[in-house]
């Protein structure tokens, strides 16, 4: 059996090896290594896949996230919503901004951002949500859309995880994360659905004026060059991970069904078991898989987790803590079991490995380990 690997970026590359050299052998050639024509080239064919207007490119998801709210002009005080259960960069940037991060529980079945309980923490100084498609399943955003409309708040998504995933609207409109709020910032990490070979972001929006504030926050808020209009940052995308991303875009569709195949078998091995629940899909969203994701019931989670590393089945915990238990968001205003959902599936989620090159004997071992702890 091939070694089993949480993300198999070799595999993936070994198919893909000769257009990915050739493209990057290309660029170097061309010596346009900041802003070359690969970048334009690879933002304009994202935003024909996302129907998006605007694909503004930069150095990661991170700072997608962060130049977001500072082109929104977002200021000191300002309270920015998101959730408790999310990698800490989705706070870590309204924190750094000196904004101050509210945190919200998410529901138990998507693990996504709680409507209601967003809906407790608006307050006047709520200027903005960052919902959070997290483990690759849309947050339910027709609700915060609705809600953000009424207390005219803006709405950035955090698609690092979920690009490609679809939302249906009550009316029937299908858009992809990452085109329904005011902005939507993405990640490129190379474990990303949608990875390159080193860091990568952007951030996707319709709104012409955003776009171009965007630019100019990427680039030492400057429009034209040395004359600097706004204080920015400097992120870019480098041509190199631009030519790579292109390729890697072409496959993508091919890159979540593959995703989505290897979770169905994962889910016909542990159906019937009831000590794991299985990752919910809910119906007005697809699931791209970015993690697969257990919530494990009445079983020794972390024993779960020894035992599979023992077998070399590798294997994660997203999250261990709740954004309000880390020591650098201890607040007073969070008490331990505010947020009983996040806390709970802290306790006990587990990832299993996930990405587009698992093959039935791979998936097979993996279940096998799973159940004869779980049923032991
Ligand atoms: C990966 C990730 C980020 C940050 O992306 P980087 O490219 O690593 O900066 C932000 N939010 C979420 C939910 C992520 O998964």
């Amino acid at each position: 059996m091939k070694k089993i690997q949480m993300v198999d970026l070799l595999s993936q590359y070994n198919k893909i090896e000769q257009e990915i050299n050739e493209a990057v052998i290309n660029v170097i050639k061309s010596s346009a290594f900041i802003n070359g024509p690969e970048v334009k080239l690879f933002a304009s064919e994202l935003q024909d896949y996302l129907h998006v207007k605007h694909v503004i490119p930069c150095g990661n998801g991170t700072d997608s996230l962060q130049v977001s709210m500072m082109a929104l002009n977002l200021k000191p005080g300002d309270e920015v919503i998101t959730t408790t259960f999310t990698f800490i960069a989705t706070a870590e940037v309204i924190a750094l901004l000196g904004l101050t991060p509210v945190l919200v529980d998410v529901c138990p079945d998507t693990f996504n951002m709680d409507p209601e309980a967003v809906k407790k923490a608006i307050t006047p100084k709520t200027k903005a949500i960052v919902p959070v498609h997290l483990f690759g399943q849309c947050a339910e955003m027709e609700t915060l859309l609705n809600m953000a409309k009424e207390h005219n708040l803006y709405v950035i998504e955090d698609t690092c995880q979920a690009i490609g995933a679809e939302y249906t609207f009550s009316n029937g409109i299908v858009k992809k994360a990452g085109t329904m709020g005011t902005a939507s910032g993405v990640s490129f990490f190379p474990s990303k659905n949608l990875g390159c070979y080193g860091d990568g972001g952007a951030v996707f929006t319709d709104d012409d004026e955003l776009a171009e504030k965007l630019r100019m926050t990427v680039n030492h808020g400057m429009k034209v060059r040395y004359y600097h209009d706004a204080i920015g940052v400097n992120s870019r995308l480098d041509s190199i991970q631009a030519a790579i991303l292109r390729i890697k875009l072409r496959h993508l569709d091919e890159y979540i069904k593959a995703r989505q195949i290897a979770a169905g078998k994962y889910n016909d091995a542990f159906a019937g078991c009831d000590k794991l629940v299985t990752p919910y899909v809910a119906p007005n969203s697809t699931h791209v898989f970015h993690q697969y994701t257990l919530v494990t019931k009445g079983v020794d989670r972390n024993g779960l987790h020894q035992h599979l590393m023992d077998k070399n089945v590798p294997c994660a915990i997203y999250y261990p803590v709740p954004l309000h238990k880390q020591k650098a968001y201890l607040d007073p205003r969070y008490k331990d079991g505010m947020f009983p959902v996040s806390e709970m599936l802290c306790d006990s989620v587990i990832s299993l490995p996930m990405h587009t090159e698992l093959d039935d004997e791979q998936i097979k071992y993996i279940t096998d380990s799973v159940l004869e702890y779980v049923n032991k």
